[in-house]
């Protein structure tokens, strides 16, 4: 993904009924589409509509598809960018990043700004001085905030922003006007597995049909993304055997391959 530093504001075709569970997350970020869908409802009435919001939760659980989501939904340019991509980035690059990037965005105004892995440019400020490419970090969260304050809360514009560390971010960035809301993108429970294994195993053409009620059962510690590249595995094993559909076997041999590097990656090497 390192490429895409952003899509220039490309709509998306991806809407709610492709975010499977995080029904609580959908309510919160359906407000934000209403407001790009009718901002004079909001503004008549002399309210601000917020400018940001922050969607916190781990790994795979997809935020990165709800904002995907919000724009699809609203039908508005998407413009994003990784906060990993600004690590080891030469001095002034990630600022005039930033910079390009809202002046994009309000030109195509209503839409939106995403930041995936905020942390890696938000982290609070005045931490790990001694490190090399912290100025460069803190000229981009800067530039960030700078951009967030300068355009107008009616300006069309929204940014959504991701994390799994809301508590290593500066406190600046949740000042109010900026990200002051946060929402939870939690891991699927047994339900919500069950509605991901729906929506993945759609394109899979299957043996017989399979009881997402088992699968479901079978991947306690899934994300959304594991869940997503379970259905893709099963499918490769079946087409290694040349089998013309998937079977459930196929299924539990994917489980134990990935449940086999899951562990493989959260092993702590001493
Ligand atoms: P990261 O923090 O690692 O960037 P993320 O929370 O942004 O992860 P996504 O990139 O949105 O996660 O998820 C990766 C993929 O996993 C999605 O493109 C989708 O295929 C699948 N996925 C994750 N969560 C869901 C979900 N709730 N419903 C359907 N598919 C999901």
């Amino acid at each position: 993904s390192k490429a895409t530093v952003f899509e220039k504001g490309k709509g998306t075709n991806i809407t709610f009924k492709d975010v499977a569970g995080l029904e609580g997350a959908k309510e919160e970020v359906e407000e934000i589409v209403d407001f790009l869908k009718h901002p004079k409802k909001y503004t008549d009435l002399g309210a601000k509509i917020p400018k940001g919001a922050l969607l916190v939760g781990p790994p795979g659980t997809g935020k990165t598809l709800l904002a995907k989501a919000v724009a699809g939904e609203a039908q508005v340019p998407f413009f994003s960018l990784s906060g990993s991509d600004f690590v080891e980035m030469f001095v002034g690059v990630g600022a005039s990043r930033v910079r390009d990037l809202f002046k994009q965005a309000k030109e195509k105004a209503p839409s939106i700004i995403f930041i995936d892995e905020i942390d890696a440019i938000g982290r609070a400020r005045g931490k790990n001085a001694n490190m090399g490419s912290n100025d460069e970090r803190e000229n981009t969260l800067n530039q960030l905030l700078t951009e967030m304050d300068g355009f107008g809360t009616n300006s069309g514009v929204i940014i959504l922003a991701a994390t799994n560390r809301a508590d290593v971010l500066d406190s600046a960035l949740m000042r109010a006007g900026r990200f002051d809301r946060q929402i939870y993108v939690d891991m699927p429970d047994l339900n919500e597995r069950k509605e991901i294994f729906q929506v993945h195993l759609k394109p899979i053409k299957l043996e017989k049909e399979l009881d997402v009620d088992f699968l479901s059962r079978q991947t306690p510690g899934f994300s959304g993304a594991d869940i997503a590249n379970l259905c893709n595995e099963a499918a490769l094993i079946a087409a290694r055997k040349k089998k013309k559909a998937v079977s459930k076997q196929d299924f539990l041999d994917a489980v134990d391959r990935i449940v086999g590097g899951l562990e493989k990656k959260n092993k702590i090497i001493t």
